[in-house]
């Protein structure tokens, strides 16, 4: 046995060089808490590189989730309807408001909502008499859902849509960039995200005085009075100036972390793209994915070796990887919610979480890294 090698993580913060002079500005002004310039100027770099009306920057992704909930005015016992595979952040505000969650199942194509099940799914509601508030959709690993198509169908019925774009920020779809399409827009700058502010997220829209209701909601809804006025609820959720200086500088490098990510996923993709069994996630017509992390399915009964067998030697080799998320909808805190399939009797999402993985992704990993984790699968598949 060789001594053991420096850990290869799933996906690891890679900071751009500016970072530090973003803080250091706020250190001489002081500017330190809790807003000031930094934030200011990442809401506005944030909203131009998107090419949307407005931002407002928060502590995280959940957060934004939670204040377009809020303001959509869903509450207990409303109806939400949110894409079932996905990271738990994505429903858990649904929880926060006292609504019900209703899953809708993926589609091959996109891997994301499909369209034909929404549509089942809002035609049913719609006769029972009750539509769901809002529809939650997610781009699951930087690649688009058909935002067009679920758009149209939701306008049919009249309702507003939350488009979760954590992991995909800085992908396009349709000429647009990612989280653009929805009502409202939600990025995350949590650790392992393409870019990153340790911790953090943003709401976008082209509604800028929904962006400062979120503000105000976002800073204890505090009445503009000398004294400390309150009529409604609210909550302590504003990125810090600090943070903010971290966001603006990793911002200057984004389009260089999504070109890096989609080298990862071509030099995995050369190797083994064409090995039996082997199914990399697609990319939509139309659409170009920052391929926030590399995800494959891996049909055992083909290649001879699970996505299981295949973490479990990249683990024992001191290597991330990870199968892919969960779907809501077989997760014991969402046991009652109802779902959607793709199609009667075929869960697509189930079939992705039964054969799914996501390798190592990071944009600071080098060709020697890769070789490694390349290496390992490689032998398996053979
Ligand atoms: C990371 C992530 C979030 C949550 O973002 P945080 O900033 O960690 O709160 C939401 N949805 C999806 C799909 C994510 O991957």
């Amino acid at each position: 046995m060789s001594k053991q090698q420096d850990r290869i993580f799933l996906s690891a913060p890679h900071m751009g060089g500016n970072e530090q002079g973003y803080i250091q500005e706020a250190f001489e002004r002081n500017w330190i808490a809790p807003l000031g310039n930094n934030v200011n100027a990442f809401e506005e770099a944030l909203a131009a590189y998107n090419g949307v009306a407005g931002a407002s920057v928060l502590s995280s992704g959940t957060a934004a989730i939670h204040l377009a909930l809020r303001q959509l005015d869903v509450g207990e016992g409303d109806v939400v309807f949110c894409s079932s595979l996905t990271f738990v952040a994505t429903a858990n505000p649904i929880l926060y408001q006292g609504a019900r969650p209703v899953f809708i199942d993926s589609e091959p194509a996109t891997w994301n909502m499909s369209p034909g099940a929404l549509e089942r799914a809002l035609g049913e509601a719609s006769d029972a008499g009750v539509l769901p508030k809002t529809v939650i959709i997610v781009n699951l690993y930087g690649q688009s859902a058909r935002m067009d198509r679920l758009m149209e169908i939701c306008r049919a019925y009249g309702v507003p849509v939350i488009e979760d774009a954590a992991e995909s920020l800085g992908s396009e779809y349709l000429g647009r960039k990612s989280g653009t399409f929805g009502d409202f827009g939600v990025y995350s700058f949590n650790g392992n995200k393409i870019i990153t502010t340790s911790g953090g997220g943003a709401l976008v829209s082209g509604d800028v005085g929904a962006l400062e209701r979120t503000r105000f909601l976002a800073t204890q809804a505090r009445e503009p009075a000398l004294h400390y006025e309150h009529s409604e609820v609210g909550y302590n959720y504003r990125m810090s100036n600090i943070v903010a200086g971290v966001g603006r500088g990793q911002l200057d490098v984004l389009d260089e972390r999504v070109a890096q990510r989609r080298g990862v996923f071509e030099r995995y993709y050369d190797a083994f793209g064409d090995m039996p069994g082997v199914a990399f996630m697609p990319e939509l017509e139309g659409s170009k994915s920052n391929r926030w992390l590399t995800a494959l399915t891996v049909d055992p009964e083909k290649a001879g070796v699970s996505h299981l067998d295949i973490i479990e030697a990249l683990s024992a080799e001191n290597i991330e990887a990870r199968p892919v998320w969960k779907p809501m909808h077989l997760q014991p805190l969402f046991e009652d919610a109802a779902y959607y399939e793709h199609e009667d009797g075929w869960s697509v999402s189930d079939e992705l979480f039964r054969y799914g993985l996501c390798l190592p992704s990071s944009s600071s990993m080098t060709e020697g890294e890769q070789s490694r984790v390349i290496g390992v699968v490689e032998r398996l598949l053979r």
